[in-house]
């Protein structure tokens, strides 16, 4: 095929264990998954899962520095498991789904968190609050061949050394399969596609020169630091 410009690489992530990437195609999140942060976002804790998205291009490997992003007064963390499917499908049914999972990620999905809040309430949009340069950050994922599927165990985050969050994966409202299950009923999901599956409560700011750490049990644990804005 010919273009008019150079296409670029495909965004990746790193693979535990290898020098080998994973090619990413979509970026799925899932909104409010642990009742204590839905009920700190002053929402209802049952109601189905809704999704946004967010481009390929956000990712970020851990271990870096990130800019801090421009637009925003209140950028903010969330701790998340990454579910990084591996075989595509549509209509799947929960008892299969977890069959198409490649393996599993720490995420911290970054949020402009003023941006957001003033989609959410105006009923904009919230792509500009969510779906940013660098604001997937994903650490190697690490396959279920090694670590079966993360169901209980503890998903923590710290910046600068005090703990933030403090969850179990047991608290998810719609465990990762229903979650593929449910957002294969809507879509084709495809190999390469990430499903970021909430975060716990105790969500808060970032500044600059601020260290994140995210750890999920049997995952390791993901650091980010955070720079002075992008120029
Ligand atoms: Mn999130």
């Amino acid at each position: 095929m010919d273009y008019v410009l150079d296409p670029p690489e495909p965004a990746s992530i790193a693979v535990a264990g290898q020098a080998k990437r994973m090619p990413v195609r979509r970026i799925f999140c899932v909104g409010r998954n642990y009742a204590a942060h839905a009920r700190e976002m002053g929402m209802d804790d049952r109601d189905p899962p809704f999704f946004f998205t967010k481009p390929a291009d956000a990712v970020v490997d851990g271990g870096q520095t990130i800019p801090y992003p421009p637009g925003t007064d209140n950028l903010a963390y969330e701790a998340e498991l990454v579910a990084v499917i591996g075989t595509g499908g549509c209509d799947i049914a929960v008892e299969d789904s977890l069959d198409h999972v490649w393996g599993y990620a720490l995420g911290n999905d970054l949020t402009r968190r003023d941006i957001q809040i003033l989609a959410r309430d105006q009923g904009r949009p919230w792509d500009m609050g969510k779906g940013f340069d660098n604001s997937a950050i994903i650490g190697p994922v690490h396959p279920v061949a090694e670590v079966g599927h993360p169901s209980d165990g503890y998903i923590r985050l710290s910046v600068n050394g005090e703990q933030r969050q403090d969850g179990n994966l047991n608290e998810m409202i719609w465990k990762p399969q229903e979650v593929i299950s449910i957002l294969s009923k809507m879509l084709n999901l495809r190999p390469g596609d990430l499903v970021m599956t909430g975060t716990p409560a105790g969500v808060g700011m970032l500044t600059p020169g601020d260290v994140c750490v995210i750890e999920i049990e049997g995952l390791g644990e993901m650091t980010t630091t955070i720079g002075t804005p992008a120029r």
